[in-house]
């Protein structure tokens, strides 16, 4: 393992690496930390050529770059390396240079999170637990249970009660201790915390815990080689809790300081109208407000964000933007993504579809640029908000000449 320590992303404190540490001792919650990595040492082993020869099709191709030792790590799920696929048709319709889409719902509990249950799991065991909990907004969830399970961990897990019932579903068959919280996602969170402290379980808690940005930074790891280390102008993330868009950031950070990349692509953060903390923080010199949790797009519904700075720095540092898409937009980027790719992402997942749309029209991007989306989980988790984007199917007796006469089929 190449850690080297922690910084605290609120007040720049740097620590010794030490295997218990979550939060900056001296901001508590709100002290966010950095893993520090040993580049020089990395680089010693880390190479373009030696990524050409390895043959691992998981996120264990990544290991010099995770925060874990890594054990045994072919027992696990296999998580990442998940297709980036081209779509001329898009990039045709919105009059962009090159548009790829990075499907992640093709992950084994159909979300991104797995890259970082999977480095939560692979390090809870190797610190001795036999417990991990977390509360999420579902797919964390999901994605902890079938990763622990697989493992043989126990999981606990906090969902608020609003949860689709997809994302539930998973987690009851993957064997997890469900706790369906009468509240949001905020008193979910509080919920969890509390019986963390009060029970030792390990906490997958992903705007506390820093390693989770660190298995989610994958992605773009990823992205960068699936482009030959030449990534588009723009990555789209949507954003919730911000621990996504700081790992993606962290992914092509680790890959420029390494000297495999030349540059940083702009990142487009995307969050719902109903809940856009950080794009009203990003226009409030970065002072984060608690919002209304007030969209169908449930994964990134976070009135209270816990990776502000991360999320943040991602945007800015890599001179990229923040945007705001409506329920209405999402719905019709699922439709679109469906329609013309195969895609079947959920509310969530293509919003960073609608918010490449929206940024265009802006002026934010422009025309002659290149975009990768990253589409973050499945439709099948959330069946309701696709049938609504979707419609109904026409309903037709068992009968040719009245289907004839429907003017259904056409010539
Ligand atoms: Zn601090």
């Amino acid at each position: 393992m190449h850690v080297t320590g922690y910084r605290c992303t609120h007040c720049k404190r740097e620590y010794a690496y030490s295997e218990d540490m979550l939060t900056c001792e001296h901001c508590g919650d709100l002290g966010i930390l950095d893993i520090l990595f040993d580049y020089t040492a990395i680089k010693k082993e880390f190479t373009r050529e030696t990524l050409a020869s390895d043959r691992t099709n998981s996120i264990w191709r990544y290991r010099a770059l995770l925060p874990v030792e890594g054990h045994n790590w072919e027992q696990f799920l296999r998580v990442g390396w998940t297709p980036l696929y081209r779509s001329h048709a898009l990039e045709r319709s919105l009059g962009l240079k090159a548009l790829y889409i990075k499907d992640d719902g093709l992950n084994p509990t159909a979300s991104l999170k797995d890259r970082a249950s999977v480095v939560a799991v692979s390090r809870a065991r190797e610190l001795g637990y036999k417990t991990i909990a977390c509360s999420s907004t579902g797919n964390a969830a999901s994605s902890l249970a079938g990763n622990a399970s697989r493992m043989g961990l126990k999981s606990v897990i906090f969902v608020p009660e609003r949860a689709p019932k997809g994302k539930v579903a998973q987690l009851l068959i993957f064997g997890a201790n469900v706790i369906s919280v009468q509240g949001n996602y905020r008193q979910t969170f509080e919920l969890s915390a509390a019986a963390i402290e009060k029970w030792g379980f390990y906490n997958r808690n992903a705007g506390i815990n820093p390693i989770m940005a660190e298995g989610k930074k994958t992605a773009a790891l990823e992205i960068a080689e699936q482009l030959c280390f030449n990534p588009t102008d723009w990555v789209a993330v949507s954003v919730g809790d911000g621990c996504t868009i700081g790992g993606i950031y962290n992914g092509f950070n680790d890959l420029y300081k390494l000297g495999l990349l030349e540059r940083i692509p702009k990142l487009l953060g995307v969050q719902s109208s109903g809940c856009a903390p950080f794009v009203k923080a990003a226009n409030n010199n970065g002072k984060l407000e608690p919002a209304e949790e007030n969209t169908l797009a449930d994964s990134i519904a976070v009135g209270v964000p816990r990776n502000v700075e991360k999320a943040l720095r991602a945007v800015r540092e890599s001179f990229g933007a923040w945007v705001e898409v409506s329920d209405e937009a999402i719905l019709s980027a699922m439709r679109t993504l469906g329609s013309t790719e195969g895609i079947f992402g959920e509310p969530a997942g293509v919003a960073a579809t609608a918010g490449v749309v929206e940024a265009l029209s802006k002026g934010l991007i422009k025309q002659n640029e290149s975009v990768t989306v990253l589409c973050t989980g499945s439709g099948l988790k959330d069946v309701s908000n696709a049938m609504l984007a979707a419609g109904e199917p026409f309903s037709c007796p068992p009968d040719l000449h009245a289907l004839e006469k429907s003017g259904r089929i056409g010539k």
